[in-house]
């Protein structure tokens, strides 16, 4: 019964705080036929965070048996808790013939790379260290601690922004959503090998300009902030 559709797999990451919940959320009601992969965690739910809808809250002992049974595509440790993406979710999509989209972090999109190494991966990064603490005290559900513990792994984790194949800088909402829309449309246009109409191609152009070596001048100023190295001339 297994159908032959091998689901585009999209990874994002981004320090937390930058705003790719929001950006996920706008993205899957605007791309029909993408399945979010509601993760699974060891953290407790944050605001109005449900059950089922943003993630799977478990216990550890509960978390340790899925990684016992093999359940994981990827699972990491990240601020003291455990993420996972259930393999499932893969097997469904495929089933579906959906594209997968999956929200994790740096370690998890290093593993799933390893695995499936035809995963599309874009990095989500704030338009500096200033405006990222700002978004992470406007959610405002995080004690001071945890605010600072994030900052803290935001700029170890931006350094990691080149082994991703596009970055998007999310400034103005409305301008990345539709950035984020038009990477996604982009590979599945790139895949369907077919030649592309102008409005297609140009939706690819859209998508290039958030190509690493297109938009490296654009992060000089962000990873400055960030007290990280400035980009290279080369990835
Ligand atoms: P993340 O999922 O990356 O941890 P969230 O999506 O929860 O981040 O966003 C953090 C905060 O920043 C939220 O209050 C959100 O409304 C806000 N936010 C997200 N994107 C933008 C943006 N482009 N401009 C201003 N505020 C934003
Ligand atoms: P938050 O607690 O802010 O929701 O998420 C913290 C970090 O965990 C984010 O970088 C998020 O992308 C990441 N994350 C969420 N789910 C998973 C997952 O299933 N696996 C991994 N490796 N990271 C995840």
């Amino acid at each position: 019964m297994s159908s032959h559709y091998k689901p585009i797999i999209y990874i994002i990451s981004a320090p937390s705080g930058s705003g790719k919940s929001t950006l996920v959320n706008e993205l899957v009601k605007l791309v029909p036929d993408l399945d979010f992969s509601i993760s699974y965690t060891t953290r407790s739910p944050r605001g109005s965070e449900q059950n089922g809808k943003q993630y799977h809250f478990v216990l550890r002992e509960e978390f340790d048996q899925m990684i016992a049974a093999g359940e994981f595509l990827e699972h990491a440790e990240f601020d003291r808790n455990c993420y996972g993406t259930a393999a499932r979710f893969l097997r469904e999509a495929e089933q579906k013939s959906h594209d997968l989209l999956l929200d994790i972090d740096v370690q998890g999109a290093r593993q799933v790379k390893d695995k499936l190494p035809e995963a599309v991966s874009i990095f989500v990064l704030p338009p500096d260290r200033k405006t990222l603490e700002w978004r992470l005290r406007k959610r405002s559900e995080n004690p001071e601690e945890a605010i600072q513990r994030r900052l803290a792994a935001a700029s170890r984790e931006i350094e990691n922004y080149n082994k991703y194949d596009y970055i998007l800088i999310n400034d103005k909402l409305e301008e990345s959503i539709e950035s984020l829309e038009a990477i996604v449309l982009s590979q599945r246009l790139l895949r369907s090998r077919r030649s592309l109409s102008s409005e297609e191609k140009e939706i690819v152009e859209r998508a290039d300009l958030h190509r690493l070596e297109n938009i490296r001048q654009r992060l000089e100023p962000i990873l400055a902030s960030f007290g990280a190295p400035p980009p290279s001339a080369r990835p």
